[in-house]
């Protein structure tokens, strides 16, 4: 199944969303494999944000994610890439839907609560560049055959 990245940004830490960011991954049914808080440092927001190099609000970008340590999180599930950034809605806190996660907590471009992975290929990238090995965990989810069809799994 496929597995994908969120990082709870410091605009979701300082306004005391991380629980809610969470429950609602949790109650969709994805299983968290892996979670931990971390100070995200220049290096990392350079290759995380490489496709952001060239934009004049790329300093402005980088110094929003480090004001306070990040949480970063993988979640599994099918299809888990396109139902996690579904869920959190356009980059636009203004236009997101409400009822995503953007859409019912940011009035932002910038402060808009959540990363989430946009593609399965990045995904992959993404995962491995702020996690190790170690701290992916492979468990059975309990109830799978309440969350699946058989032949969806
Ligand atoms: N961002 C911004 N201004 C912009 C575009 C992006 O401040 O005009 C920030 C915003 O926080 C966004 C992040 O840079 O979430 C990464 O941009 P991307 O285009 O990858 O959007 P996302 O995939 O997060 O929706
Ligand atoms: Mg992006």
């Amino acid at each position: 199944m496929e597995k994908t990245l969120v990082i709870i940004k410091p605009s979701a830490i300082e306004r005391g969303l991380i629980g809610e960011v969470i429950h609602r991954f949790e109650r969709k049914g994805l299983q968290l494999c892996g979670m931990k808080m971390m100070q995200l440092s220049d290096e990392i927001l350079i290759e995380h944000y490489a496709h952001l190099a060239q934009r004049t609000f790329f300093k402005r970008i980088k110094d929003s994610m480090m004001i306070t340590p990040v949480i970063v999180c993988c979640w599994k599930g099918l299809h888990s890439v396109h139902i996690v950034r579904t869920m959190a809605g356009v980059t636009n806190g203004r236009e997101a839907a409400q009822g995503t996660i953007r859409g019912d907590f940011s009035v932002s471009v910038q402060e808009n609560i959540v990363h989430t992975s946009d593609t399965v290929e990045n995904a992959k990238i993404e995962l491995a560049r702020f996690f190790n090995d170690n701290e992916i965990f492979e468990f059975e989810q309990s109830g799978l055959g309440f969350l699946y069809a058989n032949d969806e799994i």
